[in-house]
Protein backbone atom coordinates (compact mmCIF):
# COMPACT_ATOMS: atom_id res chain seq x y z
CA UNK A 1 0.00 0.00 0.00
CA UNK A 2 1.48 3.46 -1.18
CA UNK A 3 0.95 5.81 1.67
CA UNK A 4 2.62 9.62 2.36
CA UNK A 5 5.98 9.32 2.97
CA UNK A 6 5.39 13.03 4.79
CA UNK A 7 2.41 11.58 6.99
CA UNK A 8 4.48 8.14 7.44
CA UNK A 9 7.04 9.89 9.02
CA UNK A 10 5.13 11.60 11.52
CA UNK A 11 5.16 9.91 15.23
CA UNK A 12 2.67 8.50 17.12
CA UNK A 13 1.91 10.33 19.84
CA UNK A 14 3.45 8.32 23.08
CA UNK A 15 1.49 10.14 25.77
CA UNK A 16 -2.07 8.55 23.67
CA UNK A 17 0.23 5.14 23.00
CA UNK A 18 0.71 5.09 27.06
CA UNK A 19 -2.96 5.98 27.94
CA UNK A 20 -3.88 2.91 25.92
CA UNK A 21 -1.44 0.61 27.12
CA UNK A 22 -2.80 1.78 30.71
CA UNK A 23 -6.19 1.32 29.61
CA UNK A 24 -5.71 -2.38 28.92
CA UNK A 25 -3.96 -3.36 31.59
CA UNK A 26 -6.72 -1.72 33.86
CA UNK A 27 -8.84 -4.14 32.14
CA UNK A 28 -7.10 -7.04 32.77
CA UNK A 29 -7.62 -5.77 36.76
CA UNK A 30 -4.03 -4.62 37.39
CA UNK A 31 -4.02 -1.59 39.52
CA UNK A 32 -2.23 0.95 37.47
CA UNK A 33 -1.59 4.39 37.69
CA UNK A 34 -1.36 7.11 35.29
CA UNK A 35 1.19 9.77 35.51
CA UNK A 36 1.71 9.74 31.77
CA UNK A 37 -1.02 11.97 30.31
CA UNK A 38 -2.02 15.65 31.31
CA UNK A 39 -5.25 15.60 32.02
CA UNK A 40 -6.60 17.49 35.09
CA UNK A 41 -9.23 15.60 36.98
CA UNK A 42 -12.08 17.41 38.22
CA UNK A 43 -15.38 17.93 36.25
CA UNK A 44 -16.15 20.18 33.74
CA UNK A 45 -16.97 24.07 35.39
CA UNK A 46 -21.00 24.22 35.62
CA UNK A 47 -21.14 27.38 33.99
CA UNK A 48 -19.97 25.38 30.97
CA UNK A 49 -22.03 22.57 31.48
CA UNK A 50 -25.19 24.89 31.76
CA UNK A 51 -24.42 26.53 28.22
CA UNK A 52 -23.78 24.05 26.62
CA UNK A 53 -26.66 22.27 28.00
CA UNK A 54 -28.70 25.29 26.75
CA UNK A 55 -27.13 24.96 23.39
CA UNK A 56 -28.00 21.38 22.81
CA UNK A 57 -31.42 21.89 24.60
CA UNK A 58 -32.04 24.42 21.31
CA UNK A 59 -31.69 22.33 19.15
CA UNK A 60 -30.01 25.00 17.08
CA UNK A 61 -26.54 22.89 16.64
CA UNK A 62 -25.32 23.93 13.32
CA UNK A 63 -22.28 25.05 11.31
CA UNK A 64 -20.94 28.55 13.06
CA UNK A 65 -18.66 31.27 11.53
CA UNK A 66 -14.92 29.45 10.99
CA UNK A 67 -13.53 31.61 13.05
CA UNK A 68 -15.89 30.88 15.71
CA UNK A 69 -19.18 32.11 16.94
CA UNK A 70 -19.58 35.94 17.85
CA UNK A 71 -20.35 35.56 21.47
CA UNK A 72 -17.49 33.21 22.39
CA UNK A 73 -14.96 35.13 20.00
CA UNK A 74 -16.27 38.31 22.36
CA UNK A 75 -15.42 36.25 25.89
CA UNK A 76 -11.94 35.20 24.31
CA UNK A 77 -11.81 39.50 23.48
CA UNK A 78 -12.72 40.07 27.49
CA UNK A 79 -10.34 37.30 28.63
CA UNK A 80 -7.50 39.05 26.71
CA UNK A 81 -8.27 42.44 27.95
CA UNK A 82 -8.45 41.07 31.69
CA UNK A 83 -5.30 38.77 31.69
CA UNK A 84 -2.98 40.39 29.09
CA UNK A 85 -4.18 43.99 29.01
CA UNK A 86 -4.58 44.19 25.31
CA UNK A 87 -7.43 45.16 23.24
CA UNK A 88 -8.26 42.59 20.55
CA UNK A 89 -10.24 43.21 17.44
CA UNK A 90 -12.68 40.31 16.51
CA UNK A 91 -10.12 39.89 13.50
CA UNK A 92 -7.78 39.38 15.86
CA UNK A 93 -9.08 35.75 17.08
CA UNK A 94 -10.20 32.67 15.50
CA UNK A 95 -11.64 29.45 17.73
CA UNK A 96 -10.03 26.24 16.91
CA UNK A 97 -10.47 22.52 17.77
CA UNK A 98 -7.92 22.51 20.84
CA UNK A 99 -4.91 24.05 21.20
CA UNK A 100 -3.22 21.73 18.98
CA UNK A 101 -4.86 22.79 16.05
CA UNK A 102 -4.05 26.06 16.65
CA UNK A 103 -0.81 25.18 16.36
CA UNK A 104 -1.27 23.44 13.08
CA UNK A 105 -3.21 26.25 11.61
CA UNK A 106 -0.49 28.55 12.48
CA UNK A 107 2.52 26.68 10.94
CA UNK A 108 0.63 25.60 7.93
CA UNK A 109 -0.29 29.63 7.91
CA UNK A 110 3.57 30.56 8.16
CA UNK A 111 5.58 28.25 6.60
CA UNK A 112 6.84 27.96 3.28
CA UNK A 113 8.97 24.09 2.73
CA UNK A 114 12.02 24.54 4.46
CA UNK A 115 11.33 27.06 6.31
CA UNK A 116 12.80 26.89 10.35
CA UNK A 117 11.00 27.20 13.40
CA UNK A 118 12.99 27.21 16.72
CA UNK A 119 12.02 24.87 19.35
CA UNK A 120 13.19 25.46 23.26
CA UNK A 121 13.82 22.04 24.46
CA UNK A 122 12.92 20.55 26.78
CA UNK A 123 9.62 21.00 24.09
CA UNK A 124 6.32 19.56 24.04
CA UNK A 125 6.04 16.55 21.64
CA UNK A 126 3.75 17.53 19.26
CA UNK A 127 6.13 20.59 18.30
CA UNK A 128 8.54 18.96 15.89
CA UNK A 129 6.00 16.92 14.55
CA UNK A 130 3.46 19.33 13.65
CA UNK A 131 5.96 21.30 11.85
CA UNK A 132 6.92 18.74 9.63
CA UNK A 133 3.72 17.82 8.97
CA UNK A 134 3.96 21.50 7.52
CA UNK A 135 6.69 21.03 5.79
CA UNK A 136 8.68 23.22 7.83
CA UNK A 137 12.11 22.06 9.48
CA UNK A 138 12.04 22.23 13.65
CA UNK A 139 15.46 23.49 14.52
CA UNK A 140 15.96 22.26 18.45
CA UNK A 141 17.84 24.17 21.28
CA UNK A 142 18.77 22.57 24.32
CA UNK A 143 20.10 24.83 27.37
CA UNK A 144 23.96 23.17 27.75
CA UNK A 145 24.25 24.24 31.35
CA UNK A 146 21.92 21.47 32.26
CA UNK A 147 18.96 23.77 33.47
CA UNK A 148 15.24 23.89 31.84
CA UNK A 149 15.72 27.96 30.89
CA UNK A 150 17.10 29.04 27.40
CA UNK A 151 20.49 30.67 26.73
CA UNK A 152 19.56 33.08 24.80
CA UNK A 153 23.12 33.19 23.02
CA UNK A 154 21.99 29.73 21.76
CA UNK A 155 19.13 31.01 20.15
CA UNK A 156 20.53 33.69 18.82
CA UNK A 157 22.96 30.74 17.00
CA UNK A 158 20.36 28.64 16.01
CA UNK A 159 19.02 31.35 13.80
CA UNK A 160 19.43 30.59 9.57
CA UNK A 161 18.20 32.94 6.61
CA UNK A 162 15.66 29.81 6.77
CA UNK A 163 14.19 30.98 10.19
CA UNK A 164 10.76 32.17 10.67
CA UNK A 165 9.87 31.55 13.87
CA UNK A 166 10.46 30.84 17.56
CA UNK A 167 8.04 28.92 19.59
CA UNK A 168 7.73 29.70 23.18
CA UNK A 169 5.65 27.58 26.22
CA UNK A 170 6.54 28.94 29.56
CA UNK A 171 5.12 27.64 32.31
CA UNK A 172 6.51 24.55 30.11
CA UNK A 173 5.37 21.14 29.48
CA UNK A 174 7.16 19.09 30.21
CA UNK A 175 9.63 20.55 32.51
CA UNK A 176 7.25 23.57 34.52
CA UNK A 177 9.78 25.75 33.90
CA UNK A 178 8.86 29.43 34.21
CA UNK A 179 11.25 31.52 31.45
CA UNK A 180 12.65 34.65 33.43
CA UNK A 181 11.15 37.88 32.54
CA UNK A 182 13.98 38.98 31.11
CA UNK A 183 14.49 36.28 28.53
CA UNK A 184 11.18 37.05 27.11
CA UNK A 185 11.90 40.15 26.70
CA UNK A 186 14.94 39.66 25.01
CA UNK A 187 13.05 36.90 22.90
CA UNK A 188 10.04 39.66 21.97
CA UNK A 189 12.93 42.34 21.16
CA UNK A 190 14.87 40.10 19.08
CA UNK A 191 11.80 38.55 17.05
CA UNK A 192 10.59 42.47 16.41
CA UNK A 193 14.02 43.44 15.13
CA UNK A 194 14.42 40.25 12.83
CA UNK A 195 10.85 39.88 11.81
CA UNK A 196 10.10 36.64 13.24
CA UNK A 197 6.88 35.32 14.42
CA UNK A 198 6.79 34.80 18.37
CA UNK A 199 4.20 31.98 19.15
CA UNK A 200 3.67 32.18 22.67
CA UNK A 201 1.75 28.91 23.95
CA UNK A 202 0.05 29.97 26.77
CA UNK A 203 -1.75 26.98 27.36
CA UNK A 204 -0.49 26.52 31.22
CA UNK A 205 -0.24 30.26 31.93
CA UNK A 206 -2.55 30.79 35.03
CA UNK A 207 -1.18 27.41 36.50
CA UNK A 208 1.91 28.94 38.38
CA UNK A 209 3.18 27.78 42.22
CA UNK A 210 5.00 30.07 44.55
CA UNK A 211 3.53 33.23 43.62
CA UNK A 212 5.68 32.82 40.69
CA UNK A 213 4.19 35.07 37.59
CA UNK A 214 4.54 33.75 33.57
CA UNK A 215 5.26 37.23 32.31
CA UNK A 216 3.16 37.46 28.80
CA UNK A 217 5.45 38.34 25.72
CA UNK A 218 2.96 41.15 25.49
CA UNK A 219 4.30 42.77 28.21
CA UNK A 220 7.49 43.36 26.50
CA UNK A 221 6.42 45.44 23.51
CA UNK A 222 5.14 48.74 22.85
CA UNK A 223 3.50 47.68 20.02
CA UNK A 224 -0.46 46.53 19.42
CA UNK A 225 -1.59 43.06 18.50
CA UNK A 226 -1.67 44.39 15.08
CA UNK A 227 1.93 45.69 14.46
CA UNK A 228 3.76 43.07 16.82
CA UNK A 229 5.08 39.71 16.15
CA UNK A 230 3.66 37.50 18.57
CA UNK A 231 0.91 35.24 18.66
CA UNK A 232 -0.64 34.22 21.81
CA UNK A 233 -2.29 30.14 21.70
CA UNK A 234 -4.56 29.59 24.98
CA UNK A 235 -7.36 27.56 25.56
CA UNK A 236 -9.52 25.71 28.05
CA UNK A 237 -8.30 22.91 28.47
CA UNK A 238 -5.49 22.95 31.38
CA UNK A 239 -6.88 25.82 33.26
CA UNK A 240 -10.49 24.69 33.40
CA UNK A 241 -9.68 21.16 32.95
CA UNK A 242 -12.15 20.91 29.75
CA UNK A 243 -9.65 18.84 27.69
CA UNK A 244 -12.66 16.49 26.03
CA UNK A 245 -14.35 20.02 24.51
CA UNK A 246 -11.55 20.51 22.22
CA UNK A 247 -11.55 24.39 22.02
CA UNK A 248 -8.67 26.57 22.05
CA UNK A 249 -7.75 29.83 20.00
CA UNK A 250 -5.18 32.48 18.58
CA UNK A 251 -5.11 35.60 19.06
CA UNK A 252 -2.58 37.00 16.44
CA UNK A 253 -2.23 40.05 13.85
CA UNK A 254 -5.71 39.84 11.63
CA UNK A 255 -3.48 38.80 8.62
CA UNK A 256 -2.82 35.81 9.93
CA UNK A 257 -5.96 35.17 11.15
CA UNK A 258 -7.45 35.45 8.14
CA UNK A 259 -5.44 33.14 6.19
CA UNK A 260 -6.01 30.50 9.30
CA UNK A 261 -9.47 31.17 8.70
CA UNK A 262 -9.21 30.35 4.92
CA UNK A 263 -7.32 27.01 6.28
CA UNK A 264 -9.92 25.96 8.52
CA UNK A 265 -13.08 26.59 6.79
CA UNK A 266 -11.51 24.20 4.17
CA UNK A 267 -10.36 21.45 6.89
CA UNK A 268 -12.58 21.43 10.03
CA UNK A 269 -15.26 23.80 9.02
CA UNK A 270 -15.49 25.27 12.66
CA UNK A 271 -15.42 24.00 16.21
CA UNK A 272 -18.77 22.63 17.79
CA UNK A 273 -21.27 25.53 18.56
CA UNK A 274 -22.01 23.23 21.85
CA UNK A 275 -18.29 23.17 22.77
CA UNK A 276 -18.09 26.65 22.07
CA UNK A 277 -21.09 27.53 24.12
CA UNK A 278 -19.11 25.69 26.85
CA UNK A 279 -15.96 27.18 26.51
CA UNK A 280 -17.69 30.37 26.58
CA UNK A 281 -19.36 29.39 29.85
CA UNK A 282 -16.34 28.68 31.30
CA UNK A 283 -14.60 32.01 30.28
CA UNK A 284 -17.68 33.69 31.46
CA UNK A 285 -18.18 32.25 34.73
CA UNK A 286 -16.89 31.81 38.57
CA UNK A 287 -12.81 32.22 37.67
CA UNK A 288 -12.68 30.56 40.81
CA UNK A 289 -12.77 27.11 39.22
CA UNK A 290 -9.26 28.18 37.97
CA UNK A 291 -7.93 28.78 41.54
CA UNK A 292 -9.24 25.97 42.87
CA UNK A 293 -7.30 23.67 40.26
CA UNK A 294 -4.40 25.72 40.55
CA UNK A 295 -4.71 25.29 44.39
CA UNK A 296 -5.45 21.06 44.23
CA UNK A 297 -2.07 20.85 41.68
CA UNK A 298 0.64 22.91 43.76
CA UNK A 299 -0.47 20.89 46.91
CA UNK A 300 0.27 17.95 44.37
CA UNK A 301 3.33 19.67 43.30
CA UNK A 302 4.30 19.49 47.18
CA UNK A 303 3.91 15.96 47.11
CA UNK A 304 6.15 15.14 44.59
CA UNK A 305 8.41 17.49 46.15
CA UNK A 306 8.20 15.61 48.93
CA UNK A 307 9.08 12.67 47.47
CA UNK A 308 11.94 13.77 45.21
CA UNK A 309 14.03 15.15 48.39
CA UNK A 310 15.00 11.84 49.92
CA UNK A 311 14.81 10.36 46.41
CA UNK A 312 18.54 8.84 45.88
CA UNK A 313 20.36 8.82 42.10
CA UNK A 314 17.23 11.44 40.95
CA UNK A 315 17.35 14.85 40.50
CA UNK A 316 14.72 17.48 39.88
CA UNK A 317 14.46 21.02 39.26
CA UNK A 318 11.37 22.41 41.12
CA UNK A 319 8.34 22.81 38.81
CA UNK A 320 7.11 26.24 38.94
CA UNK A 321 3.94 25.96 37.30
CA UNK A 322 2.16 23.31 34.78
CA UNK A 323 1.33 19.76 36.27
CA UNK A 324 4.47 18.04 35.21
CA UNK A 325 7.89 17.60 36.40
CA UNK A 326 10.79 15.89 34.68
CA UNK A 327 13.31 14.18 37.00
CA UNK A 328 16.79 13.67 35.83
CA UNK A 329 17.44 9.85 35.93
CA UNK A 330 20.34 9.52 34.29
CA UNK A 331 22.36 8.32 37.19
CA UNK A 332 20.17 5.09 36.64
CA UNK A 333 22.00 4.29 33.01
CA UNK A 334 19.20 3.60 31.30
CA UNK A 335 17.25 5.24 28.59
CA UNK A 336 14.34 6.66 28.82
CA UNK A 337 12.63 4.89 26.78
CA UNK A 338 13.54 1.52 29.19
CA UNK A 339 12.61 2.89 31.77
CA UNK A 340 9.35 4.27 31.25
CA UNK A 341 8.63 0.53 30.18
CA UNK A 342 10.26 -0.62 33.49
CA UNK A 343 8.16 1.31 35.59
CA UNK A 344 4.95 0.34 33.98
CA UNK A 345 6.71 -3.45 34.27
CA UNK A 346 7.52 -3.41 37.72
CA UNK A 347 5.93 -0.46 39.71
CA UNK A 348 2.49 -0.70 37.52
CA UNK A 349 3.26 3.39 36.79
CA UNK A 350 2.52 5.00 33.54
CA UNK A 351 5.32 7.64 33.03
CA UNK A 352 6.56 9.52 29.46
CA UNK A 353 9.75 9.00 28.53
CA UNK A 354 11.91 11.92 28.45
CA UNK A 355 13.08 11.14 24.70
CA UNK A 356 9.83 12.50 23.71
CA UNK A 357 10.69 15.82 24.94
CA UNK A 358 14.21 16.26 23.53
CA UNK A 359 15.66 15.17 27.16
CA UNK A 360 17.02 11.40 27.19
CA UNK A 361 17.64 10.40 30.55
CA UNK A 362 14.54 12.02 31.86
CA UNK A 363 11.33 11.14 32.58
CA UNK A 364 7.84 13.09 33.00
CA UNK A 365 5.41 12.73 35.40
CA UNK A 366 1.97 14.19 35.42
CA UNK A 367 0.90 15.30 38.87
CA UNK A 368 -2.56 16.42 37.27
CA UNK A 369 -4.51 13.37 38.84
CA UNK A 370 -5.66 12.96 42.62
CA UNK A 371 -3.79 13.47 45.13
CA UNK A 372 -4.05 9.67 45.97
CA UNK A 373 -2.60 8.46 42.61
CA UNK A 374 0.38 11.03 42.76
CA UNK A 375 1.73 10.19 46.11
CA UNK A 376 1.15 6.61 45.36
CA UNK A 377 2.63 6.70 41.88
CA UNK A 378 5.56 8.64 43.74
CA UNK A 379 6.33 5.96 46.45
CA UNK A 380 5.79 2.98 43.60
CA UNK A 381 8.63 4.85 41.65
CA UNK A 382 10.87 5.58 44.71
CA UNK A 383 10.48 1.73 45.51
CA UNK A 384 11.54 0.84 42.54
CA UNK A 385 14.71 2.38 41.60
CA UNK A 386 15.94 3.86 45.22
CA UNK A 387 17.63 1.19 47.33
CA UNK A 388 17.40 3.06 50.28
CA UNK A 389 13.50 2.89 50.28
CA UNK A 390 11.73 -0.07 51.78
CA UNK A 391 12.15 -3.48 49.66
CA UNK A 392 8.63 -4.16 49.79
CA UNK A 393 5.27 -2.87 49.10
CA UNK A 394 1.64 -3.57 48.47
CA UNK A 395 0.18 -3.16 44.94
CA UNK A 396 -3.29 -3.79 45.37
CA UNK A 397 -3.31 -6.79 47.65
CA UNK A 398 -0.34 -8.21 45.99
CA UNK A 399 2.98 -7.73 48.19
CA UNK A 400 5.98 -7.27 45.73
CA UNK A 401 9.48 -7.37 46.67
CA UNK A 402 12.41 -5.53 44.76
CA UNK A 403 14.74 -7.70 43.59
CA UNK A 404 16.86 -6.59 41.02
CA UNK A 405 18.89 -3.39 43.23
N1 LIG B 1 0.28 22.99 24.12
C1 LIG B 1 0.80 22.32 25.16
C2 LIG B 1 2.11 22.77 25.68
C3 LIG B 1 0.15 21.23 25.69
O1 LIG B 1 0.69 20.58 26.73
C4 LIG B 1 -1.09 20.82 25.15
C5 LIG B 1 -1.86 19.62 25.68
N2 LIG B 1 -1.11 18.58 26.15
C6 LIG B 1 -1.60 21.55 24.08
C7 LIG B 1 -0.90 22.62 23.58
C8 LIG B 1 -2.89 21.14 23.39
O2 LIG B 1 -4.02 21.52 24.07
P1 LIG B 1 -5.46 21.17 23.53
O3 LIG B 1 -5.97 20.02 24.34
O4 LIG B 1 -6.26 22.43 23.74
O5 LIG B 1 -5.36 20.83 22.09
Amino acid sequence: MKLSKLASEIAESPTFALNEEARLLRERGEPVINLGIGEPRNKTPIAAVLASGAKLTSGEVKYTPPDGLPAMKKAVIRYTEDNYNRLAAVENVIVTNGAKQSLFNIFYSILNPQDEVIVLAPYWVSYPEIIKMCYGVPVIVTPEDGTFTPNFAEIERAVTSYTRAIIVNSPNNPSGAIYPPELIAKIVEFCERKGFYLICDDIYHKLTFDRNVAHPAWEFTQRDIENSHVIVVNGVAKLYGMTGFRVGWVVAPRDLVKVMTNVQAQTTSCVSPVSQAAAEGALNGMQSVVEALRLQIENNRNVVLQEMKSFNGARLIPPQGTFYALPDLRAFGTSSVDMAKFLLKKALVVTVPGKEFGMEGFIRLSFAGSVKDVTEGMARIRWALDPTSPNEIYIGDKKLIRDWL
